[in-house]
């Protein structure tokens, strides 16, 4: 599933194209899909995009917002012709990296479920394989204060503190730490893969119980969180499976993980000697390695 470096790399990448336009009309190829109102959607604008835990929120300028939750599997591309922008070339790329020309080919596929056309032609799709992801609408006041009360703090907002971390430890001390850091209830946006990640660069064992963290710990894994998240973002997320930004390319953080999907093979870390294990923990697959993390 997309974590907050996936979801925020789509969203900076549909931020810099879809803000400004209005939405003239929505084709719903799966009505389950599709749970929002249309009539609060269509010949409305877009004032901002933005993300809330591992939801995307898309801000209508009638005060009501759109959100969307990828799930598993699903993904939001942008596409506009070149002959509707007036560009010279193909097709005109959202976002860095390499246009996946198959995916620009190939939309909508039989995988599209919903697609927003604006008044200027060019389109955004949401596709969904395994059809467990949904968008739907409210009042961008409402969401707020539904979204405030279901997740915890933005682990890269200034409310994320060592202090924070300290207290939500506290809260569930009998806890393994990774169920806390995967609990969007006290910090949001951080699943299974950057919890491995984070927990490795701060040399702590996921099946750590919480009430055993020292302060040291506890400073050094608020510190890694930052970090793990950050390289995320920085490789534009991880496409281990049918993650691809909003401009259809996947992204590179795969290629950086120092334990996620790394059974069996020697830890990165420089001098040790140790081989990646994978255990399952609060039914997930878990990556650790036993000789640099206790
Ligand atoms: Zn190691």
């Amino acid at each position: 599933m997309p974590e907050l470096p996936e979801v925020q790399t789509i969203v900076s990448g549909l931020k810099k194209v879809i803000v400004g336009k209005t939405i003239a009309s929505v084709e719903i190829l799966d009505e389950k899909r599709w749970q929002a109102d249309e009539s609060v959607v269509v010949k409305s604008k877009v004032t901002d995009v933005r993300r809330r835990a591992k939801t995307i929120l898309i801000d209508l300028d009638n005060g009501h917002s759109l959100f969307i939750h990828l799930k598993m599997t699903g993904q939001l591309i942008f596409r506009q012709k070149a002959s509707d922008s007036g560009l010279g070339t193909l097709d005109s790329s959202v976002a860095g990296g390499h246009p996946s020309k198959d995916w620009w080919a190939n939309l909508p596929n039989k995988y599209t479920r919903v697609i927003f056309k604006f008044s200027d032609c060019s389109q955004l799709f949401f596709n969904d394989l395994r059809r467990f992801g949904w968008i739907r609408s409210s009042k961008s006041t409402d969401l707020k204060a539904s979204q405030d009360k279901e997740y915890g703090v933005e682990p890269l907002s200034d409310q994320f503190t060592e202090e924070y971390l300290r207290s939500v430890i506290e809260k569930r001390p009998k806890a393994n730490i990774k169920k806390i850091l995967t609990d969007q209830s006290l910090i949001a946006g951080i699943g299974n893969i950057y919890a491995d990640e984070a927990l490795f660069h701060a040399g702590i064992r996921p099946d750590r119980i919480a009430a055993t963290l020292k302060k040291a710990d506890i400073k050094q894994l608020h510190h890694s969180i930052i970090k793990a998240l950050e390289l995320g973002l920085k490789h534009g997320g991880a496409s281990d499976s049918d993650y691809v930004d909003s401009g259809g390319n996947r992204g590179e953080m795969q290629h950086h993980f120092q334990v996620y999907g790394r059974k069996g093979e020697s830890c990165k870390l420089n001098g040790c000697q140790g081989i990646i294990e994978k255990i399952r923990l609060n039914g997930r697959g878990t990556h650790f390695c036993a000789k640099c993390q206790k």
